[in-house]
């Protein structure tokens, strides 16, 4: 019997420092390099995806909602319902230590705008005594009808691969919107392409026009250890151009190689294996759409 492959977006909201990144971390950590905390530039950012062969969990930040200390215009409050809204399911993670804040009544007043399912995660109970956690359940429970209550640790990992089948339960059929080994729509992508292409064109001079393109085909961390594997084709229209960027026994190719690992090695912060290739195909710039599309390249919204 086949199974249905199941995908979906997942908004985390939670106070500071109750363990969203370390919850991402211990999820995607095996899949994929996460992305940080920078600052928002676009509303659903994404920031992780985590794949298998049954579904894919697009996890996305809700910008608005993480700073109640902020005044809040209508813009910022409606963006963050908007992405709620649009999330297949929202991750509500509290710190069981902590307990209950006022932070958490301003994120339990959007959530009770929303239609989307909420999960209760209750993080840390590394920290507190079982006996502890019911009354603060409880409390929480007054307050909203979550969907699913789970109590966990990020940083332990206790009960994450309960909620990930929880979260697979909760999403509806879909497609695979992203390729396994892309790891975010993460700007470093594009840069990574533009780095190779500027040491293109500072080494080949005039020799290969501007229209040469790069396309980051994968882009990945090794887990567990500090290198990332990044592969690019270069694509150029004409056989001749093929042959400069390759230059005399790969010669050419291999500096262009050598000064680019370099520079993407100090933005990722990462020891880089870089592999490259030259393609000719003269209808590149079609496929340059076909890929921004598909979500390979830098999108801006
Ligand atoms: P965020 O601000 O919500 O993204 O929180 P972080 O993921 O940065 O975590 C804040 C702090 O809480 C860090 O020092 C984490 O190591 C710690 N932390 C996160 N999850 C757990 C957990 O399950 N148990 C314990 N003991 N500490 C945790
Ligand atoms: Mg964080």
């Amino acid at each position: 019997m086949s199974k249905t492959f199941k995908s979906g977006f997942v908004a985390i909201v939670g106070r500071p420092n109750v363990g969203k990144s370390t919850l991402l971390n211990r999820v995607l950590g095996q899949k994929i390099a996460i992305m940080s905390d920078k600052a928002q530039t676009t509303r659903n950012k994404i920031r992780g995806i985590y794949t298998t062969d049954e579904e894919q969990v697009i996890f996305i930040d809700t910008p608005g909602i993480h700073k109640p200390k902020h005044r809040l215009g209508e813009v910022m409050t409606s963006l963050a319902l908007d992405t709620l809204n649009e999330a297949d399911l929202i991750l509500f993670l509290i710190d069981a230590e902590q307990g209950y804040g006022r932070g958490d009544q301003f994120i339990i007043d959007f959530l009770k705008k929303t239609e989307s399912p909420v999960f209760l995660l209750v993080n840390k109970i590394d920290k507190v005594h079982p006996d502890d956690l019911l009354p603060l359940i409880d409390r929480y429970r007054q307050l909203y009808t979550f969907s699913e209550v789970i109590p966990l640790s990020a940083l332990q990992g206790q009960n994450v691969s309960a909620l990930l089948g929880q979260i697979k339960a909760y999403l509806p059929e879909g497609p695979k919107y992203y390729p396994e080994d892309q790891v975010t729509d993460h700007p470093e992508r594009f840069i990574a392409a533009e780095l190779i292409r500027e040491k293109i064109l500072q080494m080949t001079r005039d020799e290969v026009p501007h229209s040469v393109a790069v396309i980051i085909d994968k882009m990945k961390r090794k887990s567990g250890r500090n290198l990332t594997d990044v592969q690019a084709t270069i694509m150029v229209e004409r056989p001749s151009q093929k042959g400069i960027i390759i230059g005399r026994a790969g010669s050419m190719l291999k500096k262009i190689g050598t000064l680019a690992r370099k520079e993407i090695e100090a933005m990722l912060g990462s020891r880089v294996f870089l592999e490259l290739w030259v393609k000719v195909d003269k209808n590149w710039r079609d496929k340059d759409e076909e890929l921004k599309n598909f979500g390979y390249m830098d999108r801006d919204e």
